[in-house]
């Protein structure tokens, strides 16, 4: 598997294989690649016939006291990971390759990011629609794929790419979980053995919102009674659980109205998240 590290290099590659007629589909991630960034590496590489995988730890998107320094790197284990599920190619760039000396020019997408982690996380939206324009700029995708684990993330992408007429299709992908339905994330690694037993606690949490809502329960009953079943492992601590329109990301307006439930939660220094869309 070839890995690029230049944005000349990726560039030259896309062309050559458009000049082909191949379709060209970009899977952006911060690499440490699992199961579900594997997932959305397939979906790509079964709908285009030409599929980029960006790995790029992104510093923009990091608050100060997050952990970006410690956040995992294992480029030649994530390229096997990547070539084994059909990508042709790895684009991982330097920092300053993305963000020449002196770049100051952001992106950014107002309204749906004010919520959930838009409201908790200053500045980590503007970081990621930064660089994904970027790397849409730079790959010039037909189409790329993004998690619904990151739902807010995928949302906002949506957003911007209408909103700046840029020519990428953006494909939601289903989340990937462990078999006890903790979601997969880079950042489960991070997890103690207590923390990792307690962490499934948090799928259980949306799963009993969603049947509050089901029964005919309120959005904010719904709420409590996640929290509730979150705090049934007291290790975890719930920075927020949210209900909230799956469009717009503000109150839902009736009872039986389609939601999200979308859950922030700390296992010591780590942050999970998760969601479940409820339909009306
Ligand atoms: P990350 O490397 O965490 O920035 O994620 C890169 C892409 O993989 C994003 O579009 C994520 O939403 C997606 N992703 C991460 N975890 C999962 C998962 N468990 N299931 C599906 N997609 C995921």
């Amino acid at each position: 598997m070839r890995i690029a590290d230049r944005i000349v290099e990726i560039r030259s590659a896309v062309q050559r294989a458009r000049g082909n007629g191949s379709t060209v589909g970009l899977v952006p991630t911060m690499g440490a690649l699992h199961a579900g960034h594997a997932s959305l590496i397939e979906r790509a590489a079964a709908v285009d016939d030409f599929v980029v995988v960006s790995v790029f730890v992104n510093p923009t998107q990091f608050g100060p006291a997050e952990d970006f320094d410690a956040y995992p790197r294992r480029l030649q284990e994530d390229a096997s990971i990547a070539a084994e599920h059909g990508a042709h190619l790895v684009f991982a760039p330097t920092v300053e390759e993305m963000y020449p000396p002196g770049a100051s020019t952001f992106v950014e997408v107002e309204g749906l990011t004010a919520n959930l982690c838009g409201a908790v996380r200053p500045g980590h939206f503007r970081g990621v629609t930064t660089v994904v324009g970027k790397l849409f700029n730079i790959v010039a995708p037909d189409r790329a794929y993004f998690g619904e684990k990151d739902y807010q993330q995928m949302l906002v992408i949506s957003k911007m790419v209408r909103d700046m007429h840029m020519p990428v299709e953006v494909v939601a992908c289903p989340t990937v979980r462990e078999t006890d339905g903790l979601a997969m994330s880079s950042r489960n690694a991070y997890l103690t053995a207590e923390q990792r037993a307690a962490a499934p606690a948090i799928r259980r949490g949306l799963l009993a919102g969603e049947r509050v809502v089901k029964q005919g329960g309120s959005a904010s009953e719904a709420v409590q009674t996640a929290i509730a079943q979150i705090a049934t492992e007291p290790i975890l601590k719930v920075q927020y659980v949210e209900a909230v329109d799956p469009e717009t990301l503000t109150r839902p307006d009736h009872n039986g109205a389609p939601m999200l439930l979308a859950a922030a939660v700390f296992a010591g220094d780590t942050r999970l998240i998760d969601n479940i869309v409820v339909e009306g």
